[in-house]
């Protein structure tokens, strides 16, 4: 960087700060600041483009151009030589715009004089703001110091949006996080919540964007990367974990980085703060990550935006332990979350809102377990959002609206008194079996994970708990949970069922429910890897301790067992013989044995589905776990968004597959039950009830809504309905199904 750039760059932010620091309307600021650069840049024109909504790009001022044209013109991203800087997030730099590949002229603006052009993008953290251009009558190209100033004023530009410096009185000068917004994502957990962001990571906020004196900025940024050095080191010293310390020693890398330092101090040494250098370089990796296909490079420059983050709270002292209270009907808004910081808000929380994560993650079985509606995979949300804003998310539809019209948010509220009029008659008929108008009653049991689902065994009418996952216990912990912790909480468990049958299904680790405790396995498909019961019979001191701590549990009451993933019959026999094995030893240590043992297995692999007639008549119970089953009879992953919903349960082959599983339990007089999601979804729930499903697991709030259908179902018209579509070659019955359902509303 040359001398001139150096210091005419400081003297244009210092002159800009002032602009700041005056109490003008947005307007006038925005209008000083064109001038300003116009004249320290020697070029005749200066303008600023900002986002009116997502891909609208307004002239919000300008020193040069027709100053009429100032809120009237108008681009789309991508559109002109402005919208290209904006679409690219790069710089454009030609000494003939008129020429250049992109050009759209705009009469209104009278720019077609001006050759020159440079264009910057105004950018916050990877997020488009606007774009900042010059342009000039006499062809030139701009240098690299003047590219470099124009970044540099262009950064302090999308500091001062972010504060709102420039909304101005009457018009909005910039559209950001004010407008309402639309966002999508996936359904995690069903439930439609309104309330107010609470961002989980709040955004750092940079007040000072420049600064008068390099050296004291310079003290402070080696100051807080010496302090971070040392955290990532005592970070490296007590983790064990192999992934996690990979992740520490890419950061220490960096940490240590000398060109990531050296750009930060030119930043310094050119007028910026210490905070604003640090947030140049993570909003350049950060456009970085967003056009990077290579997967080693966007998880590097994930690391260096974590990193950066860690920066900045430093040095601003904001951070997550701010004191904030959560707001009215708080809805947590967040790139990701654990489960157990997840499950250390509880049930505070109204709704959640991730920009990752995903529909498998055991976030989503935590949001579920607590019936908070989630939405994962929402695009762009931690961006959009700020804190407090007002929301409302959609887990029918999929869909968060932020900072909602008035007419939106009348709409979403018919919405929820619909659901609440439909809650009062699913309650109505809590207390009712799930009859069907043939007269078959089909069992109704929920699926249950943590202490705080039990209450709903009252409230959702519940027979009992058709499925207990006990890996949550283990997974929201550091360390491996204790016998005697885990005997108290399923004794807890038992007593607060009150006598209600509980299916406690052992531990069901491995694939994407990794244990932080556990030496992880770098395994090529960890879904058709070590998992479940495979963990259980090849290190059965696992198995064994949560065997004994159930049985401690039950002492003198019954108790029901449940091994996930059992691929073959000799592996429940093996796990069988372990509960014998167990049971054997607990009495010889004289603990008071359960009144009763039930040892069933979980069908989630086809290969069981074909066991012969004998495992069929030594298990006490079948339970088909639809979710595995359904990915592994379809070769589609469950957690793939791209191919979860590519295959129909209602398909009729897998259909074919579930009746011919009832067919053979029903020829043995094994009791069977379905615990997957679909046992929840009512149209499913009807159809494996037509197909011989006597008995369904689901979670708490599907009860009424499943019950409510099959009261009104007619199994054996139903079984009609998916016969016809097997003959006629179809491949889901979900038409005909959804045919039955209209014409038998219309005849009541
Ligand atoms: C299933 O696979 O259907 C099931 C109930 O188990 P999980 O979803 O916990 O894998
Ligand atoms: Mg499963």
């Amino acid at each position: 960087m040359a001398e001139r750039g150096e210091t005419e760059s400081r003297k244009l932010l210092g002159r800009l700060r002032d602009t700041m620091a005056g109490d003008d309307p947005g307007q006038e600021r925005l209008d000083k600041i064109t001038h300003l650069i116009a004249s320290s840049m020697e070029c005749e024109v200066c303008s600023i483009y900002l986002f009116r909504d997502q891909d609208t790009l307004e002239l919000c001022a300008t020193e040069g151009l027709n100053k009429d044209a100032v809120h009237q013109t108008r681009m789309k991203m991508g559109e002109g030589l402005v919208g290209r800087v904006a679409k690219r997030r790069q710089v454009i730099n030609t000494p003939n715009a008129p020429q250049a590949s992109g050009f759209r002229f705009m009469p209104e603006t009278g720019e077609e004089v001006f050759s020159s052009f440079l264009g910057v993008p105004v950018q916050r953290l990877g997020e488009a703001l606007g774009v900042l251009v010059v342009q000039s009558r006499a062809a030139r190209d701009f240098s690299a110091d003047e590219i470099y100033a124009l970044e540099v004023v262009a950064m302090v530009l999308a500091e001062m949006t972010e504060l709102g410096a420039f909304i101005g009185e009457g018009e909005a000068m910039s559209a950001l996080h004010s407008q309402p917004v639309l966002l999508r994502g996936t359904v995690g957990q069903e439930g439609v919540a309104e309330g107010h962001v609470w961002l989980h990571e709040p955004r750092v906020v940079v007040s000072n964007p420049v600064a008068d004196d390099p050296v004291r900025e310079t003290e402070r940024l080696e100051e807080a990367v010496e302090q971070l050095r040392v955290s990532v080191d005592q970070m490296l010293e007590v983790s064990a974990d192999k992934d996690q310390r990979q992740v520490l020693e890419a950061y220490r890398m960096f940490a240590n980085s000398k060109g990531w330092m050296r750009r930060m101090l030119e930043d310094i040494q050119n007028g910026l703060s210490a905070e604003a250098a640090v947030e140049k370089e993570q909003s350049l990796a950060r456009a970085r990550m967003g056009q990077s296909t290579d997967a080693y490079l966007r998880d590097r420059l994930s690391d260096l935006d974590d990193l950066s983050n860690r920066l900045l709270r430093i040095l601003t002292g904001q951070g997550r332990d701010t004191g904030a209270e959560l707001p009215v009907d708080p809805i947590l808004v967040a790139r990701n979350i654990g489960p157990a910081e997840l499950l250390d808000y509880g049930r505070s929380l109204k709704g959640i809102v991730l920009e990752n994560g995903s529909v498998g993650s055991h976030a989503a079985i935590v949001a579920r377990a607590l019936a908070i509606p989630l939405l994962v995979h929402t695009e762009r949300i931690t961006n959009e959002a700020l804190n407090g804003d007002h929301i409302m998310v959609d887990g029918e539809q999929g869909v968060v609206h932020l900072r909602p019209d008035d007419n939106v948010a009348a709409a979403f509220r018919d919405k929820i008194a619909m659901q609440a009029a439909a809650q009062e008659r699913y309650a109505s008929i809590r207390e009712k079996p799930a009859e069907t108008l043939c007269g078959q009653i089909i069992g109704m049991h929920m699926n249950a994970g943590l202490m705080a689902d039990l209450p709903s065994l009252e409230g959702s009418g519940a027979e009992g708990v058709g499925l207990f996952r006990t890996e949550l216990q283990f997974l929201v912990r550091n360390q491996m949970p204790k016998r005697s912790e885990l005997s108290a909480l399923y004794s807890r468990v038992l007593d607060a069922a009150g006598g209600k049958r509980v299916v406690f299904r052992t531990l069901d680790i491995g694939s994407d429910k990794v244990l932080p405790y556990l030496k992880p396995n770098d395994e090529p498909n960890p879904a058709l890897g070590w998992r479940a019961i495979r963990v259980g019979l090849d290190k059965p001191g696992i198995m064994r301790m949560q065997l004994q701590a159930l049985m401690r549990a039950a002492a003198g009451r019954p108790l029901t067992i449940m091994f996930p993933f059992v691929a073959q019959f000799e592996e429940y026999r093996a796990a069988r013989r372990e509960v014998d094995k167990t049971l054997a030893r607990e009495s010889r240590l004289g603990h008071v044995l359960p009144e009763s043992i039930e040892v069933g297995a979980m069908l989630e692999t086809p290969s069981l589905g074909f066991a012969p007639r004998k495992f069929f008549e030594e298990v006490d119970f079948v339970s088909v776990g639809g979710n595995d089953l359904k990915q592994f009879f379809f070769a589609a992953d469950r957690e793939n968004e791209r191919v979860r919903r590519r295959y129909d349960t209602l398909n009729v082959s897998f259909l074919t597959f579930l009746e011919d599983i009832a067919r053979r339990c029903n020829e043995t007089g094994t009791p069977l039950s379905f615990c997957g999601e679909d046992a929840g979804r009512p149209v499913e729930a009807m159809c494996l009830a037509a197909i011989g499903y006597r008995n369904l697991s689901m979670r708490p709030a599907s009860i009424g809504p499943v019950k409510s259908l099959l009261r009104r179902a007619d199994l054996g018209a139903v079984r009609r309905v998916i016969e016809t579509a097997r003959e006629s070659g179809e491949m889901s019955v979900r038409g005909g199904v959804m045919e039955y359902l209209r014409e038998q509303k219309s005849s009541q």
